[in-house]
């Protein structure tokens, strides 16, 4: 049977039907047995067909309503699983239609529409979720989105039922399906609460740390900055972005950044906070820290860095400073000092006051002033000074005093009123003076314009005095005399080390000792710093050089300085004889302060005797100033060459150019004798450019002859006098081309203290020096205060390291901490280093480790002349 596609509510109705015609037929039969056979088999035959059609659709429609069954389950267990990921979705979900009407919320939607629901209106329960403005931002939304369209709608805020507000981003989806053929969206809702209190949080702090102005700042265990407040980059003048990831000495004078590293190191290593006193020097002044260290640990525990708070205590400490020095003055002042409150009750009297009138601070404090009233005053006297006092605030007189033990004094007296903002007195202070001492020191006065204070020898004008004296007298009786110049070795180095304190022992035991080696008759003076002179009347040539070997002995023999430090004086003497070396006090005196110089020359701790050949040489060297001009015209300037070498094998990588003096009948002078001379009367830029020059034209021929190898560099001091100089760059070029030597075979040095003092010009200048080709160094580097930051502007590609620490490296921890940061700090910026003063094979491998790529010194060659130069150090082939 052939049935047409039916639902099965048709069929179920077809089947009834069918089975109710059946009934009827077999109805019909049994109604009419009776009737015809014929009838009755046709009638049956009917029957059973139709029986057989309706087993038939029996069937099929039991077929049909098992699928139906199947399918209704597959449906079922879809809709559960989405139900399931709905439920448990991380977010609040919900399903509105266009006017906000919820059909559906997962759990976390229900928690937040909480009590509402149960209250208000179904069609409600989405608005209830919004306050006014954000209602019309969600429903023009809901209008808008369309199926399969997402939007977000940022900071959406909820007032919880506890009254906390939260703040939402509401992401809307139009959904495509739709079974009630009305729009839908679904609207899933992200809490941003804890993220935007977490950025406010943030930004608190920020906030706070910049508005402190005590710089606060931390660096990692590496000493790198991790963080720094604007107080902090103000004073820096840096941005964040430059400070942070950076070490101290790219912002701080590397000294400066060197000590503070230390007390950030003593925090790492100790795990404690410490409060420490820093200094930070600029360019004129320094200013002084009062830092808070301390360690910082992250979640676990552990240390990674140390936290920074310091404040500017430089006005305190000035204020401090400025108080010691008050305070000093008050308890030093030879004058006695009393101060009392506005009823003259005396709070604080100075030790002065104590040596003037006996009375001890403590007999005195708290008493009125007039238990120093002698009563030989009257009244009227004391109103008059007091009316004084009141209408002017000062009075200045005579007062007759009792002192502590009864007898009277009287003392110049000058007493001011101190007065608040308002005028009201709150102390008077009185400074006092016995006239007594004002005599004695009045004496005094005339004693110092003629002795010398320190060692209470005669000074310069008294011995001058003497000498003239001694002069007419020798005149007359045709009699000579001897001068001695006595001038201390290495006074200095006494002074500048232990202190001015030893220094003026020193000089005491010396004028001693001095006074010892001579007779009653002759004069020792003391005519400057650590100079003295002996006038020795009557003596001749061998008597005086007699005196002079006896106060070389008695000086050198040992002396206690300080309490362990046993020191040996020495001195050069000079020695100068009347008549025939010096008419006048001044003329002998400069005949025997030359002859004192020559024993100086002469490796000091000796006498000399004056000649008149001393003079003809110390006016050569005066003449040095004059003579030095013409010394570039006439050519006397010779350059030497000093090889540079790799430090890891000595391999020679080119050379310094250094100048001499082949001064006529002077033999080769060096620098160090005229380039200060040459510095001070501007002759230093025509030397520098004479040796240009001359360095240049013999590298072009080395290079012509094939024996200066490419990649090998000369190097030529200059001094930043010379960066001045308006046609510099175009000179250079000249030369350059001139010589035919290529700009990458010539490196400028300048030294570091000179660079510290240039104009922004002559950093313009040297920039354009780099672009030639020309490698730019800073020698004797670290003997000044700059900073990393400050070489990094510097257009330069080499550091040289002064002498000075190359030679204490090995015995200073300081040098040898310096040359390590020098090193860092120079590879850092990627700069190629070399390393001077190498006179020990232990040097050269101690910065070879180090990592330092060349060096020069006496371990490999002292400066040559060019022949010498080629002799040793080009012909021999050079590995490359
Ligand atoms: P500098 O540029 O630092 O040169 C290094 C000085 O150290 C040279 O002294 C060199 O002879 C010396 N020296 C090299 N190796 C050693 C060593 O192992 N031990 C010791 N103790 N000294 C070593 P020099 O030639 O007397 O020059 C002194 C300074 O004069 C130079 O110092 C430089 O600043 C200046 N100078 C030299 N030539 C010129 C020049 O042509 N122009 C200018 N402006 N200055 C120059
Ligand atoms: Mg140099
Ligand atoms: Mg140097």
């Amino acid at each position: 049977m052939n049935l047409p596609e039916e639902s099965v509510l048709q069929k179920t109705e077809r089947l009834a039907l069918l089975k109710q015609r059946a009934q009827a037929v077999l109805a019909q039969a049994d109604h009419e047995a009776s009737g015809t056979n014929r009838e009755a088999d046709a009638q049956h035959l009917q029957t059973l067909k139709l029986l057989e059609d309706l087993r038939i659709y029996q069937v099929e429609l039991e077929l049909q309503n098992q699928e139906l069954r199947a399918a209704q389950q597959d449906a079922e267990l879809a809709r559960k699983r989405y139900q399931y990921l709905f439920d448990q979705l991380p977010l609040a979900a919900l399903v509105v239609d266009g006017q906000g009407v919820v059909d559906e919320c997962n759990p976390l939607a229900d928690a937040l529409l909480g009590e509402r629901k149960k209250f208000v209106h179904a069609d409600m329960r989405l608005w209830s979720l919004l306050t006014g403005k954000d209602r019309s931002r969600v429903s023009q939304a809901l209008r808008s989105v369309a199926a399969g369209e997402t939007l977000v709608l940022q900071q959406v805020h909820h007032k919880t039922a506890q009254g906390q507000t939260l703040s939402f981003d509401v992401h809307l989806i139009g959904l495509s399906i739709d079974y009630k053929l009305e729009r839908r969206v679904l609207m899933l809702w992200a809490d941003r609460s804890a993220e935007l209190a977490r950025q406010a949080d943030q930004q608190f702090y920020t906030l706070l740390l910049d508005a402190s102005d005590a710089f606060m700042y931390a660096t990692d265990t590496q000493g790198k900055m991790l963080l720094a407040n604007y107080a902090l980059l103000n004073f820096v003048g840096r941005s964040r972005e430059q400070v942070v990831g950076q070490p101290r000495q790219s912002f701080l004078p590397l000294r400066d950044a060197i000590l503070h590293a230390e007390a950030d190191q003593k925090v790492l290593h100790s795990k404690q906070a410490i409060t420490v006193e820093e200094q930070v020097h600029g360019a004129h002044e320094r200013m002084d820290f009062l830092t808070r260290k301390f360690p910082l640990r992250n979640l676990q525990g552990e240390v990674y860095g140390v936290g920074g708070i310091s404040t500017d205590i430089t006005a305190l400490k000035d204020q401090q400073r400025q108080m010691l020095l008050s305070e000093a003055v008050f308890q030093n002042s030879a004058e006695a000092i009393i101060i009392t409150d506005a009823s003259t009750r005396i709070l604080r009297v100075n030790p002065a006051f104590t040596r003037l009138t006996g009375f001890s601070a403590e007999a005195v404090l708290g008493q009125k002033t007039n238990v120093l009233k002698s009563g030989r005053q009257d009244a009227a006297f004391y109103t008059a000074m007091w009316q004084a006092i009141t209408q002017t605030g000062t009075w200045s007189g005579e007062l007759n005093n009792r002192r502590a033990d009864g007898r009277y004094c009287t003392v110049w007296s000058t007493i001011n009123a101190v007065r608040d903002a308002e005028g009201n007195v709150l102390n008077y202070i009185a400074v006092q003076a016995d006239v007594t001492p004002l005599h004695n020191a009045k004496m005094a006065l005339v004693h110092q314009a003629s002795y010398d204070s320190l060692t209470g020898l005669p000074n310069r004008s008294l011995f001058n005095d003497r000498m003239s004296q001694l002069m007419s007298a020798s005149l007359r009786h045709n009699s000579s005399f001897a001068l001695l110049f006595v001038d201390l070795d290495r006074f200095k180095e006494v002074n500048d080390t232990l202190g001015h304190q030893v220094g003026d022992q020193l000089l005491r035991e010396v004028a001693h000792r001095l006074q010892l080696s001579v007779r009653a008759e002759d004069t020792v003076a003391r005519i400057g710093g650590d100079e003295f002179v002996l006038l020795l009347p009557g003596s001749d040539a061998p008597g005086a050089q007699a005196v002079a070997a006896n106060v070389l002995t008695k000086l050198r023999e040992p002396m206690q300085l300080q309490d362990s430090v046993s020191y040996r004086p020495m001195a050069s003497v000079g020695l100068a004889l009347y008549p025939q070396d010096g008419q006048t006090p001044d003329a002998l005196l400069r005949c025997a302060d030359l002859a004192m110089y020559d024993a100086k020359i002469e490796g000091r701790n000796r006498f000399a005797v004056y000649t008149p050949e001393l003079s003809r040489v110390n006016d050569k060297r005066f003449a040095i100033q004059t003579e030095l001009a013409q010394a570039i015209e006439q050519q006397q300037l010779r350059v030497y060459f000093q090889p540079k070498c790799r430090l890891s094998d000595g391999a020679l990588r080119g050379a310094e150019a250094l100048v001499r003096w082949q001064r006529p009948g002077n033999g080769l002078v060096l620098p160090g004798e005229f380039i200060g001379v040459a510095e001070k009367t501007g002759l230093l830029v025509a030397l520098d450019h004479w040796v240009m020059n001359d360095a240049l034209r013999q590298l072009g021929s080395w290079l012509a002859s094939g024996q200066w190898q490419p990649g090998w560099r000369l190097s030529i001091n200059q001094n930043v006098a010379d960066l001045k100089h308006p046609r510099m760059l175009e000179n250079l070029q000249q030369q350059l081309n001139q010589h035919r030597v290529p700009a990458s075979a010539l490196e400028l040095e300048l030294t570091e203290d000179a660079l510290l003092e240039h104009t922004p010009e002559q950093l313009a200048q040297l920039a354009d020096i780099q672009r030639l080709g020309v490698s730019v160094s800073i020698d004797d580097f670290g003997t000044g205060y700059s900073s990393l930051a400050y070489l990094r502007q510097l257009p330069v590609s080499v550091i040289k390291i002064d002498q000075s620490f190359v030679k204490g490296m090995l015995t200073h921890e300081n040098d040898a901490v310096l040359v390590q940061t020098i090193v860092d700090m120079a590879h850092n910026l990627g700069h190629m280093l070399v390393a001077e003063g190498i006179e020990q094979e232990t040097q050269r491998q101690h910065l070879a480790g180090l990592g330092v790529e060349l060096g020069q010194g006496f371990l490999f060659d002292p400066a040559l002349d060019a022949q010498a130069f080629a002799q040793r150090w080009l012909t021999a082939s050079q590995p490359s």
